[in-house]
């Protein structure tokens, strides 16, 4: 019965690892362990976009 696994679930690897897109310079950016307790807060692919968006 149990035939192949399904397709279409890819497990979460360490490879898949969640990114975003900077507001500021428009291009995604990746996880990153440092941003990993504030990774719901991160906006910004740096701290320069950072400073860039709130400069303006
Ligand atoms: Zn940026």
């Amino acid at each position: 019965m149990a035939k192949a696994r399904a397709k279409g679930r890819p497990r979460l690897s360490k490879r898949t690892l969640p990114s975003k897109t900077c507001p500021v310079c428009e291009r995604p950016f990746d996880w990153r362990k440092r941003w990993e307790k504030v990774w719901d807060e991160v906006k910004y692919c740096s701290e320069r976009c950072r400073r860039a968006a709130r400069t303006r």
